[in-house]
């Protein structure tokens, strides 16, 4: 059973060691830190700026979150165990902001057809998340394609980042291959990119998210430092927060739970669905027989009833007598049904809730979206002040005014 607490997931997030692929190549900030073969990393050409007015000082607000999802379909006990479920508990500690991710969801699903179900995806995952405990009163929902000014700043932020860098996030390989794609799309690549300019357009403190985008989290940290390196302290550099359970596998075993892969619960799935599916899981293929001695470790059912059964006392008894060969896979599977339904239910009583008012769905994201674009315009202000952008025009329309009126006194 899942049952988190934010000093123990914020503390490992911090502890937790960096993989090859995530060791910061940049880390005072500088993108020339890296010592190439035939470069020589100077910081001749490369002048810290000076501190940029911040529209508020960091430690005057309230602390922020941002994490999201891609609209491609309905939200599955994956995405609850890797992000919701820490959403849901830190809501209230931080000023919450919720991405529906259609741009990124471009990176890999694209044809019109994706296109034309992402509201309806939109309206899904929303509902989802208010079932998961989500308050709307307390969290902002936002769709990424209608703030534009967040495609301004990941074209600012493309400069901070190299492509060796981006070549490295595992993820992204995972994804192209997932998605059949025998090149790497140049959208694809500059996924982190975007992600940065999602966590950054906010200045996101904080960024719950599964294993899969872990690096991902660590390249928008990077891109933070090196921003504020070259023009002055804009942005927090946040911090990850992993979920006691980063990867829950599929309940064909194989791999990750992912809606596209089939082998998902959704947060949706009615008492009878989530029993076919449990029934249908992938145990230890060697049991063919109830007496036969069974393997616990690494197998998806044990997983599950790790994740989700409340009854430890009866998930440390299937396991004894599973290891004994004393107990039917018929009964782990009914004992887990019963579980992951228990666990299910308080959800499905709040989306009957959430359901029976017509529209608040859509209010809630069009609400959220336009209060965030606010938010997000007055960032990108600043980012443009303190990188000098505004001055290039500014000087210019003043020279252009002061012809003008020469021209025509
Ligand atoms: P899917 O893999 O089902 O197609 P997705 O990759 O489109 O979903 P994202 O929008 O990329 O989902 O991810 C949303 C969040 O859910 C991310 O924080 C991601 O790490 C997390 N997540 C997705 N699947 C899992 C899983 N099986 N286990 C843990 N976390 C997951
Ligand atoms: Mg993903």
């Amino acid at each position: 059973m899942i049952t988190n607490t934010l000093g123990s997931s914020r503390s490992a997030a911090l502890a937790a060691p960096i993989g090859p692929d995530e060791v910061d190549p940049h880390p005072s900030g500088r993108i020339d830190d890296v010592t190439t073969p035939g470069s020589t990393a100077t910081s001749a050409t490369q002048t810290p700026a000076t501190q940029a007015p911040a529209t508020q000082a960091p430690s005057a607000r309230r602390k922020r979150m941002l994490t999201g999802d891609r609209p491609t379909g309905k939200l599955h006990l994956g995405h609850f165990v890797g992000s919701i479920e820490n959403r849901v508990r830190l809501q209230h500690e931080y000023e919450t902001f919720l991405i529906i991710a259609d741009l990124h969801m471009l990176t890999t699903r694209n044809t019109r057809k994706d296109i034309d179900e992402v509201s309806r995806n939109a309206r899904d995952m929303v509902l989802d998340q208010l079932s998961a405990g989500i308050d709307p009163e307390h969290a902002t929902f936002y769709l990424q394609s209608a703030i534009p000014e967040v495609c301004e700043l990941n074209t600012l932020f493309q400069n901070l980042v190299t492509v060796p860098r981006l070549e490295r996030v595992p993820s992204l390989k995972d994804m192209a291959r997932a998605a059949g794609k025998d090149e790497m799309p140049y959208g694809l690549l500059g996924y982190p990119v975007l992600q940065a300019a999602d966590i950054l357009c906010v200045k996101g403190d904080i960024v719950p998210v599964g294993k899969d985008n872990h690096a991902h989290v660590e390249v928008t940290r990077e891109i933070a430092r090196r921003f504020n390196f070259l023009y002055g302290e804009v942005f927090p550099i946040p911090e990850l927060v992993e979920s006691q359970i980063t990867t829950l596998i599929g309940t064909d075993g194989q791999s990750k739970m992912s809606k596209s892969l089939g082998n998902a619960i959704m947060l949706s799935d009615d008492a009878a669905t989530v029993r076919r599916k449990v029934i249908g899981m992938y145990t230890d293929p060697n049991r063919v027989r109830a007496d036969i001695p069974g393997t616990v470790e690494g197998n998806p059912v044990f997983a599950y009833h790790d994740a989700f059964n409340d009854d430890p006392a009866e998930v440390a008894d299937l396991k004894e007598r599973y290891r004994a060969g004393r107990v039917g896979d018929v009964e782990v599977k009914d004992r887990l049904t019963s579980a992951v339904n228990r666990y299910l239910e308080p959800m499905r009583e709040r989306r009957t809730g959430f359901e029976r008012r017509s529209g608040l769905v859509d209010e809630i994201i069009v609400d959220g979206t336009e209060r965030t674009r606010r938010e997000v315009q007055v960032v990108l202000a600043e980012v443009k002040r303190a990188m000098g952008i505004t001055g290039s025009y500014n000087q210019l329309r003043r020279k252009a005014e002061q012809a003008r009126k020469r021209r025509d006194a």
